[in-house]
């Protein structure tokens, strides 16, 4: 297919941001890319392989910058000025070439073959002179193609093509194009187990049926983990869950999937991203576990004294996260144990469609319990008291309350589900001052006085997924310390876009418009019904939103968290609700 054609759609899902618009152009796109869906459906995520596999592009704006410079003979300085002005490197591309005479010269029609082969090499090109091999692979392409075809080649190649659309309505446009919708409940399934959107597009323009209903978890693809809903009091979890329940204990620490086969070990978070290379301690203790051949774990990683029994403060291994040097030492600076909750493959054995009750005794049987590889400790009641003094316990320990788990035949484990076979019960639920969101960043607002050469406040907003937009939710201006009060310009200005992103539906304007993309957690006191914020709009109240009053930040940034992943809209509903009736 030709690029020019990819362009054309692209420009067409700007103008958009309904999702049902969103969903239709990307079905006649997929159809129309034939033999490349897969590179077509990377190239729509601005990437050139899965996340998990760590593939970057690797180019820098200088060097963008430099070469448009080359092919359009225009001073580099002046296209420097020119990108301040337009803030868009994309759209300083477009111009450059629309007003280029060489364009007419050189350009001739690239296809998506052609990009993507190109960005592909530029990615696998290391070592000595790899700088100018890869500069001229790109202006090669820049000298080729339209004036669009360069705006967007320009924004994949610096990771920047944030078209805001939604993994999700990439998989429905998939669903609706190749006519899976009768399936599409096992072709989500089968995207949660391997989020790998290239691969199943191939799958599905295959028609490969009987590949998508049996698809379950596989050793070293990393799948969405399963998540769990929240709740006030035990006496309301009893009574959802059916009588007899499992109490764990809350770890505060980092989700980890670990992946056995042959005593190769591979761990991932909870973003799908492989951290193996920061817990080797953890790697070596797995290793020992040769009960499991080929299987998959799942738990949290959490700082953790086996001499004193003592788990430390979250923070503690977030020092450790992104540290690349000297890990043996950390880690014995900072021992790491990591406690296990479930199982979902062993040995061949797809366990996710199992109950829980029967991988957790997989589990225990798979598992031999060391100082570095524990299991979360449970107990199994219906006596409220006996879970309440558990709970107890579990604050006392240093967790962060319980998450209760449902005995049910039917308590599957559903990768990348919020469901009601798990409920998270903390100490904070207790009172509603105390609650925590992970809520997303989408606006900043310059601050004034003291604050004047930084911003004042952010505006932060919740994941809609059935709209595939983020909705506003409060303004955050508390809870910096001043290192990170003044660095927030640096921290973001990545990120900074010019206009109102496509997936975000703010009534508030800010002063600079931030892409969705990170994520914080925030306490709050209370859910308000809000004429300004457009969480949930129209739900409560006609024309209003939720908003969060008095928020405040932890101090905890939620990099392991996707913003798509982050508190969503509809359990903010939930916690309003709740709250309502005195929860
Ligand atoms: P939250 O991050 O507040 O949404 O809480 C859910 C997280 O708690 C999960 O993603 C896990 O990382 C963590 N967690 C800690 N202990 C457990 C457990 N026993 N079962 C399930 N999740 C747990």
């Amino acid at each position: 297919m030709l690029f020019s054609r990819f362009s054309e759609y692209l420009n067409q899902m700007t103008e958009t941001s309904k999702r049902l618009e969103l969903k239709s152009i990307l079905s006649s796109l997929f159809l129309e890319s034939g033999s490349d869906i897969k590179k077509t459906v990377y190239l729509i995520q601005g990437k050139i392989a899965p996340d998990y596999e760590g593939k970057e592009i690797g180019l820098a704006d200088k060097t963008i910058l430099e070469i448009l410079s080359e092919i359009s003979g225009i001073d580099k300085d002046e296209i420097t000025k020119k990108l301040a002005k337009v803030g868009d490197i994309g759209t300083v591309a477009y111009e450059i070439k629309a007003k280029s005479s060489q364009q007419m010269l050189f350009q001739e029609d690239i296809t998506i073959e052609d990009v993507f082969g190109t960005l592909k090499s530029i990615s696998e090109k290391k070592g000595g002179g790899s700088t100018r091999i890869k500069r001229d692979l790109m202006k090669r392409l820049l000298l080729s193609g339209s004036p669009d075809d360069a705006k967007y080649i320009v924004r994949i190649a610096l990771g920047k093509l944030r078209l805001g659309v939604a993994d999700s309505t990439i998989l429905q446009g998939l669903i609706e194009a190749f006519n899976f919708v009768d399936l599409s409940e096992d072709v989500e399934n089968y995207y949660n187990f391997s989020p790998d959107l290239g691969n199943l597009s191939e799958i599905l323009k295959k028609d490969d049926r009987d590949e998508i209903r049996n698809f379950g978890p596989r050793t070293f693809v990393p799948f969405k983990v399963m998540l769990a809903e929240r709740m006030q009091g035990i006496p309301s979890i009893l009574e959802k869950m059916g009588g007899e329940v499992a109490f764990e204990y809350k770890y505060d620490g980092l989700r980890a999937q670990v992946h056995i086969r042959d005593g190769k070990i591979k761990i991932f978070s909870r973003g799908n991203e492989e951290t193996t290379s920061q817990f080797p301690d953890v790697v070596e203790a797995m290793k020992r576990q040769v009960l499991i051949k080929d299987g998959i774990v799942d738990g949290e990683l959490v700082p953790y004294n086996p001499e004193t029994e003592e788990i430390y403060p979250f923070q503690e291994v977030s020092r450790r996260r992104g540290r690349k040097k000297d890990l043996l030492n950390i880690a014995d600076e900072i021992p790491i144990t990591l406690f296990l909750f479930d199982i979902v493959y062993l040995n061949g054995r797809d366990l996710s469609r199992k109950g829980y009750s029967e991988r957790r005794r997989n589990l225990e049987e798979a598992i031999q319990p060391t100082e570095k590889i524990k299991l979360a400790r449970r107990i199994i009641s219906s006596d409220a008291s006996e879970l309440e003094a558990f709970f107890e316990l579990s604050i006392e320990n240093g967790c962060e309350g319980i998450v209760a788990k449902s005995l049910s035949e039917e308590s599957i484990y559903r990768a990348g589900a919020r469901g009601w076979n798990w409920i998270k019960y903390k100490r904070d639920y207790q009172s509603l001052v105390n609650d925590t969101f992970d809520l997303v960043v989408v606006g900043a607002f310059w601050g004034h006085g003291r604050r004047g050469k930084t911003y004042g406040a952010l505006l932060l907003a919740s994941f809609n997924p059935d709209k595939g937009v983020y909705e506003t939710f409060c303004k955050l201006g508390t809870g910096f310390t001043d290192e990170v009060l003044f660095s927030l310009p640096r921290i973001f200005s990545d990120l900074i876009v010019q206009g109102e992103p496509n997936n975000v539906d703010a009534a508030l304007k800010p002063d600079v418009w931030i892409y969705p993309e990170k994520v914080m957690e925030v306490k709050g006191a209370e859910i308000t019904v809000s004429p300004v914020h457009t969480c949930n709009k129209g739900l409560i109240e006609k024309g209003m939103g939720l908003a969060l009053r008095f928020p405040r930040f932890t101090g905890r940034w939620r990099d392991d968290k996707k913003p798509e992943s982050s508190t969503n809209s509809e359990e903010i509903l939930e916690i309003y609700k709740n709250q309502k009736k005195g929860l």
